[in-house]
């Protein structure tokens, strides 16, 4: 039977067996999505061993693995230059392997109907997922950016890696009047403090994506919909980079049209 896996240290928090195995049933696939362990040490031979395996379409990358992978297969598509990190392994045509990151165009698909170019956003975090953010956000032709985040140094690189013009900022720095404002940092998140942002200053058709999703409803998202501000979650980038992966490895759409039920069962697990 034909088969994708994420591979990750640790695993077994992953969301992509439930998001993959739901489209599969639903599109009646006969073939299997896994969560494959995977130490640093075994990247390698894990890669070498799945390359020779005809019935594997492919891999989802998590953390360590998303910067190393990129040592084991090509990425024809630059990532490794750009956003820096793999998060999806598939066959090409010619069935050799071949390394993207679907993050960016996940995070940019719930806003396909907001006209970015040229807008002022605000970004908070200069981490891994804000890499992603960025460079969609780049891809979009934004504005000015004004990013955000605990080590301002850190933004200011991330904004010239990007070529995106704006500021780099500490978190108490107000927020200008921005079309969109994105928490691309690990707060809010279970565990860590909240995003605490004066949202004060943001028009009224402003919208606000918090891509983190445990828990869903963050603070941020809360203090937005309570000015009447639109908002994104975190759910909306899981699901949106997880359908291009789909795709790439069983050539086939997913069953969008099903995301309700497919939320509430990540809600539920
Ligand atoms: P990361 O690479 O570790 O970056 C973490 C970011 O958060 C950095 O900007 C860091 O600031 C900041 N941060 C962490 N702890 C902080 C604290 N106590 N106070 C202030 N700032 C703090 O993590 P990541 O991979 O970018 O992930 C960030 C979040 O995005 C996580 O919640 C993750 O679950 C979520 N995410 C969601 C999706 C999705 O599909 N929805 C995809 C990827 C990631 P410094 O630069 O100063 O360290």
């Amino acid at each position: 039977m034909t088969y994708a896996e994420v591979i990750g240290d640790p695993i077994a928090h992953s969301t992509s067996p439930l998001i993959h195995g739901f489209w599969l049933e639903r599109l009646g696939i006969d073939a299997d999505y896994r969560a494959t362990h995977v130490a640093p040490d075994g990247l390698a031979a894990h890669i070498a061993a799945r390359r020779a395996d005809p019935d594997w379409r492919g891999c989802n990358v998590t953390v360590p693995h998303k910067v190393a992978v990129l040592d084991h297969v090509p990425d024809p598509g630059g990532v490794r230059g750009s956003i820096g990190a793999s998060n999806t392994v598939f066959r090409g045509e010619d069935g050799g392997l071949v390394a993207t990151n679907t993050d960016a165009a996940g995070f940019l698909a719930p806003l396909a109907d907001l006209d970015l170019a040229g807008q002022p956003v605000a970004v908070v975090g200069a981490g891994g997922a804000a890499r992603a953010v960025l460079f969609a956000l780049e891809k979009a032709g934004v504005g000015r950016v004004t990013l955000l985040n605990r080590t301002p140094l850190k933004a200011a690189g991330l904004l010239a890696t990007f070529g995106l013009k704006g500021d780099a900022v500490p978190l108490d720095a107000p927020l200008p009047p921005a079309a969109l404002v994105v928490n691309a940092s690990s707060l809010g998140m279970a565990g860590q403090p909240p995003l605490d942002l004066d949202l004060g200053a943001l028009p009224e058709d402003a919208v606000v994506y918090d891509i983190v999703y445990a828990p869903l409803e963050t603070p941020l998202l809360a203090a937005a919909r309570a000015r009447g501000l639109e908002t994104v979650d975190g759910l909306e980038m899981l699901i949106g980079q997880a359908a291009l992966a789909f795709e790439l490895f069983f050539g086939a759409a997913p069953p969008r049209d099903a995301d309700e039920e497919l939320r509430e069962r990540l809600l539920s697990c």
